[in-house]
């Protein structure tokens, strides 16, 4: 699904619009012409549905070089072993969340907690993965003709990133669980989730302009991205949180 000239939608489960399995986050194809990137892997249930939405986006599957991970919650990161294989991508996520992903911690993930919850079958395993870059805050890595700007915002999890896509002519958020439409922020009762930390990231987010604003669930914004990260703001400074998800 085709979101902007350089930004498709190849994966999205049942907190989005339903287009590969219900587990998936929103799966992100940027292509920077000569190279692509994929932003999160989605759970790893729904690997074929994937690649099957990949290759109808018209960029074939040699010019996907890397896939960035915004965090190791399942959703967002248990098909990365899978891409990986699939498509020889790099795999690039922050240092805390590289050694979660080798691992294969599910403790760490907060995948025990998901299965105890519902939110994931008692058969499910996340898979461990080679991780061949650890990011820096601040890094610059380019796709392309595009930079992918690394942007460190823990809080939702521990070593959240958040990418910046560079264009010629515009740049886009990818927000990954930091930040949803409208403000919205998701908490929850994980051994890494903090408060503080969390509105940190949300302060630091407002301080880089953005067009399109790409979040891992539910809606997106094409133009006009930084409302979304302005509205969670003016809450934090009428000393009260955004609202949560769940
Ligand atoms: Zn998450």
């Amino acid at each position: 699904m085709q979101l902007t000239e350089r930004v498709h939608l190849i994966g999205s489960g049942r907190h989005g619009f339903g287009l590969t399995h219900p587990s998936d986050c929103h799966v992100y194809l940027v292509d920077g012409g000569t190279e692509a990137a994929i932003i999160d892997s989605g759970a790893g249930l729904g690997r074929d549905a994937i690649l099957g939405r990949l290759d109808r986006t018209g960029v074939s599957r040699e010019r996907v070089r890397s896939l960035f991970v915004t965090h190791a919650h399942a959703d967002h990161a248990g098909g990365a072993a899978g891409l990986r294989a699939s498509l020889g991508v790099a795999v690039h996520a922050s240092p805390e969340v590289a050694a979660i992903l080798r691992a294969g911690d599910e403790v760490a993930a907060s995948v025990t907690v998901g299965k105890a919850q519902g939110g994931y079958a008692a058969d499910y395993a996340y898979e461990a993965t080679q991780v061949d870059t650890e990011l820096r805050d601040g890094q610059r890595i380019t796709v392309g003709d595009l930079e992918v700007e690394v942007v460190a915002t823990p809080g939702h999890a521990t070593g959240h990133t958040a990418y910046l896509v560079h264009a010629s002519d515009r740049t886009d958020l990818f927000t990954g669980d930091t930040l949803l439409f409208g403000g919205v922020i998701v908490l929850q009762d994980t051994w890494d989730c903090d408060v503080r930390t969390h509105a940190a990231s949300l302060r630091r987010l407002a301080m880089h302009p953005h067009d399109g604003f790409f979040p891992g669930h539910l809606a997106f914004s094409v133009t006009d991205g930084d409302r979304h990260v302005q509205a969670a703001v003016a809450a934090l400074d009428r000393g009260t949180l955004p609202p949560n998800l769940l």
